[in-house]
C-alpha cells in the first residue's frame, strides 16, 4: 500500500480523495494555488504545498511544480481527481519516470481514449456498439458526401481531438454538409491544433447513459451499472441518476457485460467510464473517460462501494476487492450539481458564502469543499457542491431529494439550487421521461 498520496486537485474532489486516503491509513499531501490557501482540502490534509499563482496553467496544471511537491514531501502516488491533469498521458509518463505511481490507467490507455477516432476504433474492436460513421478521419468533401449518403442524414461532423462539445456540426442535407465540414474543421483547428474530423449518424433524441467500469490491469474487468446523465445544459451534466429510468435489469446486464469484457480484454487498470448515447433500445459508444467522474457518488450509493478505495487498491497492486458476482444494485440515487451561478442566466456568481447549511438524514450525502465565510475564487469552475440522495426506489429517492433541497441553505451568492427545486416538481422528471435536449428546451420555455 502507498505511504503518502499527493492530491493534484482542488474543491470537493480533493476532499473526496483525501477522505478515502485517510480511511485507508495513508498520509495525504495537497497542493494548492495562492487563491486556495483557505480551502478546506488544505485545512484537512496532513501536509500542503503552495504550487503557484491562481491561474490553473501556473498551478493545478503545472506538472513540474507538482512533481517537485511529490519529491519534497516524499509522496509515492498521485491522485489527479477529475479535470486538470487527470487525462494527461504526459503527466502519467513523467510521474512514472520519477517512480511515483499515477492513480489511474496506463499512459497508453489514456492516449488511446483521448483520441476520439482511435477510441472509437478500439471500442469497435472490443465488441462495443458504436455510432455508424466513418472508420477514421475524412479526407475531403467527396468522401464526406459519399459517407453521409451511405449513413443517411442527418449526420454530425466531430473533431478527432474533441472535447467539451467543440468542433461538432450537424448537417441535415447534402447542401449543409460542405459548410458543416468547413466550420467543424476551422473550430477544431483553433481549439485543439488538430483539424481532423470524422462523421457519424446524428441521433435525434438520445439519452446519455454511461457505464462505470473497473479493471485490475491484469485481465479482470467488472461493471458497476449505469448512470443516466441526459439532463445537460451546453453538454454539461446537471443531474445524474443511477440507474437509468430507461433501462431494465436485463438491458443493464447485457451492456454491462459487454463493457466489463472490453475492459478485461484491454488490460485496463482502475476506474473508467464508457459513455453511450441510447436511442430506441440501442447503445452507441461516444467516448471513454479514463478517470473518476464527478457523478461517481450515485454509483457508490447503489453499490455500497467506495470507488476511490478501489482506485487506490488497484494502483497499489492490491487488485479489485470485488467480482462481478458480488456487485449488487440497491435502490436508486440522484445527484444534483450545485453551482455558484445565477439559476436563470448561468453566469458565474463568485463571492463570499455568508451562510452554508447542508441537509442530512438517511440517504443524504453532500460532497462539498465550501463552508460559511468561504470566499469562492473567480478562477476555477463553479461547482460548489453535490447533493446525492439515495432511496429504495426512484419514487422514494425523489421524495427525499425534494425534502433535502428544502433544507439546503447557501447565502451570499447565487446558486443553481432553485433550478433543482423546479425540476424535482416537474412531471416529465418524475416520470423519468427526458432525453439530452429536454433541459435546454425546458430552460428556453421558462425564460419566455
Ligand atoms: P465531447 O468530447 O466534445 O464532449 P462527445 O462525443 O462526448 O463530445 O459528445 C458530446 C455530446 O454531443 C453528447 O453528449 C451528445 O449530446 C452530442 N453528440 C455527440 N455525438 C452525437 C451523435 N452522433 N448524435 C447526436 N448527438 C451527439
Amino acid at each position: 500500500m502507498f505511504h503518502k498520496i499527493l492530491i493534484a486537485n482542488r474543491g470537493e474532489i480533493a476532499l473526496r480523495v483525501l477522505r478515502a486516503a485517510k480511511e485507508l491509513g495513508i498520509k495525504t499531501v495537497v497542493v494548492h494555488s495562492t487563491a486556495d490557501a483557505d480551502a478546506m482540502h488544505v485545512r484537512l490534509a496532513d501536509e500542503s504545498v503552495c504550487i503557484g499563482p491562481p491561474p490553473s496553467r501556473e498551478s493545478y496544471l503545472n506538472i513540474h511544480q507538482i512533481v517537485a511537491a511529490c519529491e519534497i514531501t516524499g509522496a509515492d502516488a498521485v491522485h489527479p481527481g477529475y479535470g486538470f491533469l487527470s487525462e494527461n498521458a504526459k503527466f502519467a509518463d513523467i510521474l512514472a519516470a520519477h517512480h511515483i505511481t499515477f492513480i489511474g490507467p496506463s499512459a497508453d490507455h489514456i492516449r488511446t481514449m483521448g483520441d476520439k477516432i482511435e477510441a472509437k476504433r478500439t471500442a469497435k474492436r472490443l465488441g462495443i456498439p458504436v455510432v455508424p460513421g466513418s472508420d477514421g478521419a475524412i479526407s475531403d468533401e467527396r468522401e464526406a458526401k459519399r459517407l453521409a449518403a451511405e449513413i443517411g442524414y442527418p449526420v454530425i461532423i466531430k473533431a478527432s481531438a474533441g472535447g467539451g462539445g467543440r468542433g461538432m456540426k450537424v448537417a441535415r442535407t447534402e447542401a449543409d454538409l460542405v459548410e458543416a465540414l468547413h466550420t467543424a474543421r476551422t473550430e477544431a483547428g483553433a481549439a485543439f491544433g488538430d483539424d481532423s474530423v470524422y462523421i457519424e449518424k446524428f441521433l435525434e433524441k438520445p439519452r446519455h447513459i454511461e457505464l462505470q467500469v473497473f479493471g485490475d490491469g491484469s485481465g479482470k474487468g467488472v461493471h458497476l451499472g449505469e448512470r443516466d446523465c441526459s439532463l445537460q445544459r451546453r453538454h454539461q451534466k446537471v443531474w445524474e441518476e443511477a440507474g437509468s429510468p430507461a433501462l431494465n435489469a436485463e438491458e443493464r446486464a447485457r451492456i454491462g457485460e459487454i463493457c466489463a469484457n472490453a475492459v478485461a480484454e484491454l488490460g485496463y487498470s482502475g476506474a473508467g467510464t464508457i459513455e453511450f448515447l441510447y436511442e430506441n433500445g440501442e447503445f452507441y459508444f461516444i467516448e471513454m473517460n479514463t478517470r473518476l467522474q464527478v457523478e461517481h457518488p450515485v454509483t457508490e450509493a447503489i453499490t455500497g462501494l467506495d470507488l476511490v478505495h478501489e482506485q487506490i487498491r488497484v494502483a497499489s497492486g492490491g487488485g479489485l476487492s470485488i467480482n462481478q458476482a458480488n456487485v449488487k444494485f440497491r435502490g436508486h440515487a440522484i445527484e444534483c450539481r450545485i453551482n455558484a451561478e445565477d439559476p436563470r442566466t448561468f453566469m458565474p456568481s463568485p463571492g463570499t458564502i455568508t451562510h452554508f447549511h447542508t441537509p442530512g438524514g438517511l440517504g443524504v450525502r453532500v460532497d462539498s469543499g465550501v463552508y460559511s465565510g468561504y470566499r469562492i475564487p473567480p478562477y476555477y469552475d463553479s461547482l460548489i457542491g453535490k447533493l446525492i440522495v439515495h432511496g429504495r426506489n426512484r419514487v422514494e429517492c425523489m421524495m427525499r431529494l425534494r425534502r433535502a433541497l428544502g433544507e439546503f441553505v447557501v447565502d451570499g451568492i447565487k446558486t443553481t439550487l432553485p433550478l433543482f427545486q423546479d425540476l424535482v416538481g416537474n412531471s416529465d422528471i418524475a416520470n423519468g421521461d427526458y432525453d439530452i435536449h429536454w433541459l435546454e428546451k425546458y430552460l428556453a420555455q421558462s425564460a419566455d
